[in-house]
């Protein structure tokens, strides 16, 4: 494999055309929005600035891999990958036009890959005549720190096709863990009602933000508190994960939190947005 192409130029789309450029892949990144990709383009090249200044990588690795990287508002500019991951906003209707548009675009033997964070993988591979082609590639954020890729392999993935993506997760230097296709996976079933819990104990007054994210770093060992969690994913993509769970596994325990939904209607989303529970400006 030597040609990857990633849709969407946003925090996650970002991280895979870093690490796969890193990796010695050629990237095409494509996004609907030209200045994305130019905002996208300069946030890699500071991302790997930082991985130069702390020794994990060379200049000149640096400078191969942004080399390698090229970037279209066209999804034809796609067709000749060996696979493709998409990255963009977590929609079941904008994944399935994508999807249906990729199937025509990309030569028959592509891996068409989805970062969805939640919705069924069986079902984006419904859009394709390939679905066991289809696969999930769950990236965790940071990408270029997090070491984990959770592999969805929906109702008819192929074997050969979970066997090419664990092949590629090794290149990028991930590991890469399998399971199921069930709303939210393993990863966001756990995470995501300890979020909105955490959300829920911010709104009922139990605890300000700080005493909440502290209680949960130094009483779990845990990395971050789940509200500055939350701030780093996006409380959008937050609403939208819970959202599904809710509406898929239909039970009460996933409904959002409805100071969650009070932000993300605010447009408050986080440190994209540079404010969510806590102010990044
Ligand atoms: P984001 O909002 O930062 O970026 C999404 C990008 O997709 C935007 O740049 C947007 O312009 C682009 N886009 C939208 N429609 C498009 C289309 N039709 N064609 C091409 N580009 C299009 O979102 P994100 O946080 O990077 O999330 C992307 C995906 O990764 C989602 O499915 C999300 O659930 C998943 N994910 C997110 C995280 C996280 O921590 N943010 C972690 C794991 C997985």
């Amino acid at each position: 494999m030597n040609k990857i192409g990633v849709i969407g130029a946003g925090t996650m789309g970002n991280g895979i055309a870093h690490v796969s450029a890193l990796s010695g892949l050629e990237v095409v990144l494509v996004d609907i929005n030209a200045e994305f990709l130019d905002k996208s383009l300069a946030v890699i090249s500071k991302n790997m600035d930082r991985q130069v200044q702390k020794e994990k990588i060379s200049a000149d690795e640096k400078d191969l891999a942004i080399g390698l990287i090229s970037t279209s508002t066209e999804m034809d500019a796609l067709a000749d990958c060996q696979i493709v991951v998409e990255a963009a906003t977590e929609n079941p209707k904008i994944k399935a036009s994508i999807f249906k548009e990729l199937d025509e675009i990309c030569n028959s033997d592509c891996i068409l890959a989805t970062n969805t964070s939640s919705i069924s993988i069986t079902e984006i591979a419904s859009n394709t005549n390939r679905p066991e082609k289809v696969i999930g590639m769950h990236f965790m954020n940071p990408v270029p720190v997090m070491k984990l890729i959770e592999v969805i392999r929906g109702h008819l993935t192929s074997d050969e096709t979970a066997s090419v993506v664990q092949e590629l997760s090794a290149k990028m230097n991930k590991i890469a863990v399998e399971c199921n296709d069930y709303p939210g996976f393993v990863a966001n079933r756990i995470l995501m009602p300890m979020i909105n819990e955490a959300i829920f104990c911010l709104m009922e007054g139990v605890a300000e933000a700080q005493a909440i994210d502290d209680i949960m770093k130094l009483g779990m060992a845990h990395p971050m508190g789940p509200l500055t969690l939350a701030d780093l994913i996006g409380l959008d993509v937050c609403l939208a994960i819970l959202e599904v769970l809710h509406r898929e596994l239909g039970d009460s325990k996933y409904r959002p939190c409805p100071l969650l939904k009070k932000m993300v209607a605010a447009g408050i989303l986080g440190r994209k947005t540079g404010h969510g529970f806590y102010n990044y400006k």
